[in-house]
């Protein structure tokens, strides 16, 4: 039987600006699909509005395509999955809800923010999204669950399953989460608000991504997306999650980072090609940085030459860009 064609995504969230570490991401989620002669689907992730701007979205299509990416379909190009546009996409949520609902898998859960930070300190956690949940409401009654309801819109969680989830990641090598580092997970928020993980996971599959290259700060995510998938009945992606860029903090590289800004830099007069090569020469995939365009890397990228370990920027680093 022939393969299915090779399908990924780049999928920033309009919160902040692009930056050098996601600007990464995009560049290898891309080479990852035109290296195998596949198609590039850009996805706007701007499902927690009071977070997202639009123009921050405006701003990461231009950077995007200055560097010299280009994708297949996308929030300005269309395509037949359309919207690519999280925000446009909620009856689609909506409808895996409902499913899950049926499935007898979701509970309301009434704790506050506090009282999920008193467990703040507990052994295991998502490194994304904070402490494992105890579990306090699953065993409510329905007669509990009512009264609860008079003082409080609650959330939505997913009950997790009691067996270890495991798979193959292509960049990180096969992984194993014991059924204690999950927890269940909130799947709409108190204020409505879909999560990130059931969002991501119904368009993922929604959109025939084949392929999901991301960093590896969400790695600890994607059990809780293979729950969501088997639950729905749906196909998921390969995964492959890259080691991060890390500023000299030690923290993933971020807004607070000054001057990694995409549209920094190209204010400055730094050039498209020298941030790709600078990008490319730590990634393992040329031996110094010099300047390159993207199509010019498609050769020569394979997930193997991708350090294992996380960088650490530094000036002397960034210095480097300015050529
Ligand atoms: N929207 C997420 C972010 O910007 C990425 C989601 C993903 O790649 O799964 O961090």
């Amino acid at each position: 039987m022939s393969q299915p064609p090779v399908r990924g995504r780049f999928a920033p969230t309009p919160s902040g600006l692009m930056h050098i570490g996601n600007m990464r991401t995009a560049l290898l989620a891309w080479l990852q699909v035109r290296s195998a002669g596949g198609q590039f689907v850009l996805r706007m992730e701007d499902i927690d509005k009071p977070r997202c701007r639009p123009e921050l979205a405006e701003q990461a299509l231009a950077d995007l395509r200055w560097l010299g990416l280009d994708w297949d379909e996308g929030p300005d190009i269309g395509g037949p999955f359309a919207s690519y546009v999280q925000s446009e996409r909620e009856s689609f949520y909506h409808e895996a809800l409902e499913k899950l609902k049926e499935e007898g898998r979701l509970y309301p859960c009434f704790c506050s923010r506090a009282e999920l930070l008193m467990v703040a300190s507990a052994p295991h956690g998502l490194s994304s999204e904070g402490p494992v949940y105890p579990g306090t409401c699953r065993m409510l009654t329905e007669e509990q669950r009512e009264e609860r309801r008079k003082d409080k819109t609650p959330s939505l969680r997913i009950a997790a399953p009691s067996h270890d989830i495991c798979f193959d990641d292509l960049a990180a090598g096969p992984q194993r989460f014991p059924s204690s580092s999950g927890g269940d997970f909130v799947v709409r928020r108190a204020d409505g608000i879909i999560s990130y993980q059931l969002a991501v996971s119904v368009d993922d599959a929604a959109m025939g991504i084949t392929d999901v290259l991301r960093g590896y700060d969400l790695l600890d995510s994607t059990p809780r997306q293979l729950l969501l998938y088997e639950t729905l009945g749906l196909t998921a992606p390969r995964f492959a999650h890259v080691p991060l860029l890390l500023g000299e903090d030690g923290k993933r590289l971020a807004k607070r980072h000054g001057g990694m800004a995409i549209a920094a830099m190209r204010a400055n007069g730094i050039r498209a090609e020298y941030i790709v090569g600078w990008i490319a020469a730590h990634s393992g995939l040329l031996d110094r940085p010099e300047p390159v365009r993207p199509d010019e890397l498609v050769e020569l990228f394979r997930l193997d030459r991708i350090p294992k370990e996380p960088i650490t920027v530094t000036d002397a680093m960034l210095r480097q860009l300015t050529g």
